[in-house]
């Protein structure tokens, strides 16, 4: 294979000249009729093009230092300007365990892209699309490449979660030699990426391809099992015969308004929301199968990834019910400069006929005869001093209260830590807000031979950064497992 390094002497100031390269989209208004994915995907000419846009930036490139996982970007992109499109997609699988996840949900543009210096005169490489490019090209030519197995070390490791940062730990401890099972609550694995995440953002088949990968490695799944109920931490360990225990749980609790009116039916919370109004029943248990309502007026409470998700599951749900004049709003309570999701999916959602109504915050609701949710007092903010997030923190502004039309309305204000293992396991330290109070480096917990990582450490945070946390605790548990006594 050639090498990159001997082939760097490139012409920098033609490769700015090359245009940026877009990716076809769904147009808007078919788009809202079906749940598919909305990005269609680069063709392979497109690809070279953008991919050779990228500058090669010598060693420590600013997007690989960007990236949490630090993938080879500058390598990739110069496979993918060759067309050497598989090559570019085992750069990805050298650093990532989900690059066609990432590819698609990443917030690149405050990651890799945000350090891209094209980006400094034009705008920047397209870098997640062309990683969500050459990941979906092998896929569909060879499938996930298996890895060689280390030799079976007779260890036995449990996995509890089947989120990213879950299956990040599955893979690279069955890689390392030990046998692995995977205990999750729901009926298919994937945590947030299937039951949170809509498919026009991420297929599902882009996830049920990445487990029935794991299965072949040998990763056992057990679903509908809950840990600190139907068995505990310490039933793992000490009954069950597993040596050690990644909880790679999340946080699901979601983060209630607490303002007069929150009971009246059509409200709702973002997770129940997006998996009723996205996902086919056989993903769901019972009761929480049958699609939300869609009424004529959809208010969005809350500014983030999952606010997005739901306005633009809102409109799909309202458009495929056959309602053409009603209206979808996302209230936010600070600036959209504050906003924390990504602006791509504010594009699209407003491509798709999505309002946003920034430095507002609800005050109360009013319900109709039958106790149904109808219209929402709301008040203007204004923005103060910065808060501990350094955002600007969002101040009433007295006197400006006023009432919108409501037929539905979905919180979408963030996650807690779910407390029942805390609670059922003797010996397991968290935090105030119920985080797992683990070693950085490592994700070693207070409980010997017990890791965790992802959202149930840091709070609600990224895809990526929950998969960083299970490779790194992934290494510390095979070093853990190799070192136990039998083997010394
Ligand atoms: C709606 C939504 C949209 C998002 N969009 C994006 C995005 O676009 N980009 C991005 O990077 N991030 C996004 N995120 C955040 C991202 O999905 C999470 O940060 C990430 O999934 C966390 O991974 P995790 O492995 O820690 O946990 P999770 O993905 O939450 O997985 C945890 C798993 O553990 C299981 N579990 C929990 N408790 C138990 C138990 N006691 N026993 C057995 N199993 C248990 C759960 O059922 C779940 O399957 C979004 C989040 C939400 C909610």
């Amino acid at each position: 294979m050639a090498d990159r390094k001997g082939d760097l002497n490139i012409d920098r100031k033609s490769r700015l000249r090359i245009p940026r390269q877009t990716m076809a989209k769904q147009k808007p208004e078919a788009r809202v009729h079906n749940f598919d994915e909305v990005y269609l995907g680069f063709d392979e000419e497109t690809a070279k093009l953008e991919a050779s846009r990228c500058l090669q930036c010598p060693d420590p490139a600013g997007c690989i230092q960007a990236c949490p996982i630090h993938n080879d970007i500058p390598r990739a992109m110069w496979h993918i300007s060759r067309g050497e499109f598989l090559e570019a997609a085992a750069v990805y699988r050298e650093t990532s365990n989900l690059p066609e996840v990432c590819g698609r949900v990443c917030p690149q543009e405050k990651l890799c892209q945000g350090s891209c210096v094209v980006g400094k005169r034009d705008l920047p490489v397209f870098l997640g699309k062309l990683e969500y490019f050459v990941t979906d090209y092998e896929r569909r030519r060879i499938g996930i490449p298996k890895p060689t197995l280390a030799p079976a070390t007779g260890y036995r490791a449990a996995v509890v979660g089947a989120g990213p940062a879950g299956l990040a730990v599955a893979e690279e401890l069955i890689k390392r030699g030990h046998a692995v099972t995977v205990f999750e609550i729901l009926p298919v694995a994937g945590g947030v990426m299937v039951y949170g995440i809509p498919s026009f953002k991420l297929a599902k088949s882009v996830i049920a391809d990445k487990v029935k990968f794991l299965g072949e490695l040998g990763v056992t799944f057990r679903f509908s099992t809950v840990i600190g109920k139907d068995l505990t931490l310490d039933d793992l360990l000490t009954k069950e015969g597993f040596q050690a225990v990644f909880l790679g749980t999340g946080a699901w609790t979601p983060t209630k308004l607490n303002l007069p009116g929150e009971e009246l039916t059509g409200i709702y919370m973002a997770t129940e929301y997006l998996v009723r109004g996205n996902l086919p029943p056989e993903y769901l248990p019972e009761g929480l199968q049958a699609r939300p309502e869609a009424g004529k007026h959809i208010a969005i409470i809350g500014g983030g990834d999952t606010a997005m998700d739901c306005v633009r599951t809102a409109r799909r749900l309202q458009v495929q019910t056959g309602i053409t004049d009603g209206s979808v709003v996302d209230y936010y309570r600070r600036s959209e400069k504050e906003m924390p999701g990504k602006v791509e999916e504010r594009t699209n959602a407003t491509e798709e006929g999505v309002r946003f109504e920034f430095l507002v915050a609800p005050v109360q609701f009013f319900g109709d005869a039958d106790g149904h949710v109808r219209k929402m007092e709301l008040i203007r903010m204004a923005l103060g001093e910065p808060d501990a997030s350094g955002r600007r923190r969002p101040v009433e502004v007295k006197g400006s209260n006023f009432i919108v039309e409501a037929d539905n309305v979905i919180c979408a204000l963030g996650y807690n830590q779910d407390r029942l293992i805390e609670k059922t396991t003797p010996g397991l330290k968290v935090d105030k807000w119920g985080c797992y109070v683990v070693e950085k480096e490592t994700g070693a917990t207070s409980k010997p031979g017990v890791y965790a990582g992802g959202d149930n450490v840091t709070g609600a945070d990224l895809v990526v950064t929950a998969m960083a946390a299970g490779r790194r605790a992934a290494v510390a548990m095979d070093t853990y497992l190799r070192n136990l006594p039998a083997h010394a």
